[in-house]
C-alpha cells in the first residue's frame, strides 16, 4: 500500500489514514436510496472532511455524483485542477464553491467552470465585473438565507437581489443556475427541530416565489445536507448535498448510529505503538498527571497528538483498539493527549519481573502493534471520539492534518480490488 500525504511522503510519518472508496460509493448509493429524485452534490469541502479532496472527489464521481461542492474557491481551483489531471471533462464535473468574498477571483472561478454563491448585490456587482472581464457569463446560485442567519439573502433584501440578478442575466453576465440554502435543525427531531425545519421550507418557498416574481427560475434548487436527506424527504427539491454520510458517518448518532443508517465509516486511522512499558502503581501519566497509575501497570505510546487533529478534550475519555499477536486489546487513553503523542492503559502488569521489556515476552501488547483510533464498526468510530472529546464526529474527520499519510483502498478501477 502506497500512503502519501500533502509533502507526497508517507514513510516518515508513522500513523496512516486508510480511506475505502468502496465506502464512499456505498454510501453515496444509501444517500441515493434516499432522495431518488434529486441529482447528489458531494460535499468535499476541508479536504473532504479530511478524506482526501480528489481522490474522494473522483470516487463520489465514479459512484455517481452528479455534482461536487466545497466550500472556498480556493479547494475549488485546486480540485479542478486535480480533475483536469485525471482527465475528468468539466461538464461531467459541474463545482459549486459557495463561500464568496470581496477579494474572490471570479474571473478565474468563471475559468474554471466553477459555480460561484451569491448573497447579496455587492458579490452580484463583482461576478459580473469578472464575468465581463472574461468575456463568459459566470454560473450562479442564489443563496436564501432560511433561518441559519449565516450567509443568503434575507427576504427582505432579496426583490433587490433578484431584480438585479434579473438585469445580470438580461446582459449575459450571469447563468443563474440554482437556487439554495441550509439548514440549521434538519438532525434534531424534536418537535422544535422540525419545526425549525419546516420554517427553512417556508422561507425557501417565499424566497423562490420572490425569485420567480423577478422572473428568475433556477434550474436547480437545492436545500437538503445529509440530516435533510436522510429524513426530510421535502427538503430534496432538485438537488441535495450529502458531506457527513456520504464518508459513513451519521449527523448524529444518537438519532441513528451509522450502522442503522447503513452508512460505513470509510476512514481508520491507526499508529504502531512505539513503546510498550510497565510504570509503577501511583505514577502520573503526561502533562499535569491527570492520570495516575492504579497499580502497576503496562502502558503504550501512540505516535499520534493534538498537532496531528487529534483533539486534547479527549484525554482520559477515548479509546482505542490495538491489535496484537493474541487478538484485539481494547485500551483507554490515559492522560493528556501531548501535540505528537498519547498514552494508553494496556491493564495491570502486576506478575510482571522487575525489569521488564515490551519483548519479555509477557507484555500484553509489542512495539509495532497497530493502534486503531477509529474506523468502522466495531473497532472504535469516531462517534466514540467525539463523545469522548463533547464534539461531533464531524470535527473529528476534518481535524485531521493534512500531514498523516493516506492511501486509498477500494478503486473502482483496480482490477482485483486491491489498492496500488
Ligand atoms: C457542510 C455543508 C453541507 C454538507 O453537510 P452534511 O451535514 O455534512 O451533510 C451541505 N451544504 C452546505 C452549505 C454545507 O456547508
Amino acid at each position: 500500500m502506497t500512503f502519501t500525504n500533502e509533502h507526497g511522503q508517507g514513510r516518515d510519518y508513522p500513523s496512516r489514514a486508510v480511506v475505502d472508496l468502496a465506502a464512499i460509493r456505498h454510501n453515496l448509493g444509501v444517500l441515493r436510496a434516499a432522495a431518488p429524485d434529486a441529482l447528489q452534490l458531494a460535499t468535499v469541502k476541508a479536504n473532504a472532511y479530511g478524506h482526501g479532496l480528489v481522490p474522494v472527489a473522483l470516487a463520489a464521481l465514479e459512484g455517481g455524483a452528479d455534482w461536487l461542492g466545497v466550500a472556498q474557491l480556493a479547494e475549488a481551483f485546486t480540485l479542478r485542477k486535480g480533475l483536469d489531471e485525471a482527465g475528468v471533462a468539466r461538464a461531467d464535473a459541474p463545482l459549486l464553491a459557495w463561500i464568496s468574498t470581496s477579494s474572490s477571483d471570479f474571473a478565474a472561478a468563471i475559468e474554471s467552470d466553477i459555480d460561484v454563491s451569491v448573497s447579496w448585490t455587492w458579490v452580484l456587482a463583482d461576478i459580473c465585473a469578472a464575468a465581463r472581464q472574461v468575456g463568459r457569463p459566470a454560473r450562479v446560485h442564489v443563496k436564501i438565507d432560511t433561518g441559519m442567519s449565516r450567509a443568503g439573502s434575507t427576504l427582505a433584501d432579496l426583490p433587490a437581489l433578484a431584480s438585479a440578478l434579473r438585469m445580470a442575466a438580461d446582459e449575459g453576465l450571469v447563468d443563474v443556475v440554482g437556487a439554495w440554502s441550509h439548514m440549521s435543525r434538519a438532525d434534531d427531531p424534536t418537535e422544535a427541530g422540525n419545526a425549525s425545519t419546516a420554517n427553512h421550507v417556508r422561507i425557501f418557498e417565499e424566497g423562490l416565489a420572490i425569485l420567480a416574481d423577478a422572473g428568475i427560475t433556477p434550474r436547480i434548487r437545492h436545500l437538503a445536507a445529509t440530516s435533510g436527506i436522510l429524513w426530510h424527504p421535502e427538503t430534496h427539491y432538485d438537488m441535495v448535498r450529502a458531506g457527513i454520510g456520504l464518508y459513513g458517518l451519521s449527523p448524529d448518532p444518537a438519532v441513528a448510529s451509522s450502522s442503522e443508517l447503513g452508512l460505513v465509516p470509510a476512514l481508520t486511522l491507526t499508529a504502531p505503538l512505539t513503546s510498550v512499558k510497565v510504570i509503577e502503581e501511583g505514577t502520573p501519566a503526561s502533562y499535569g498527571g491527570t492520570w495516575i497509575a492504579p497499580t502497576r501497570r503496562w502502558i503504550g505510546l501512540v505516535p499520534l497528538g493534538y498537532g496531528d487533529g487529534i483533539l486534547r478534550a479527549a484525554s482520559n475519555r477515548a479509546r482505542v483498539t490495538v491489535h496484537t499477536a493474541s487478538g484485539p486489546l481494547d485500551a483507554p487513553q490515559i492522560g493528556r493527549v501531548c501535540m505528537d503523542q498519547f498514552m494508553i492503559d494496556l491493564g495491570p502488569a502486576d506478575g510482571e519481573a522487575d525489569t521488564p521489556t515490551a519483548r519479555s515476552g509477557q507484555a500484553p501488547a509489542a512495539v509495532g502493534d497497530l493502534a486503531v483510533l477509529f474506523g468502522a464498526d466495531p473497532s472504535p468510530m469516531a462517534d466514540d471520539w467525539a463523545r469522548a472529546a463533547n464534539t461531533i464526529n464531524y470535527e473529528i474527520v476534518t481535524n485531521l492534518g493534512a500531514h498523516i499519510p493516506r492511501a486509498y483502498i477500494g478503486d473502482a478501477d483496480a482490477t482485483d480490488g486491491t489498492p496500488s
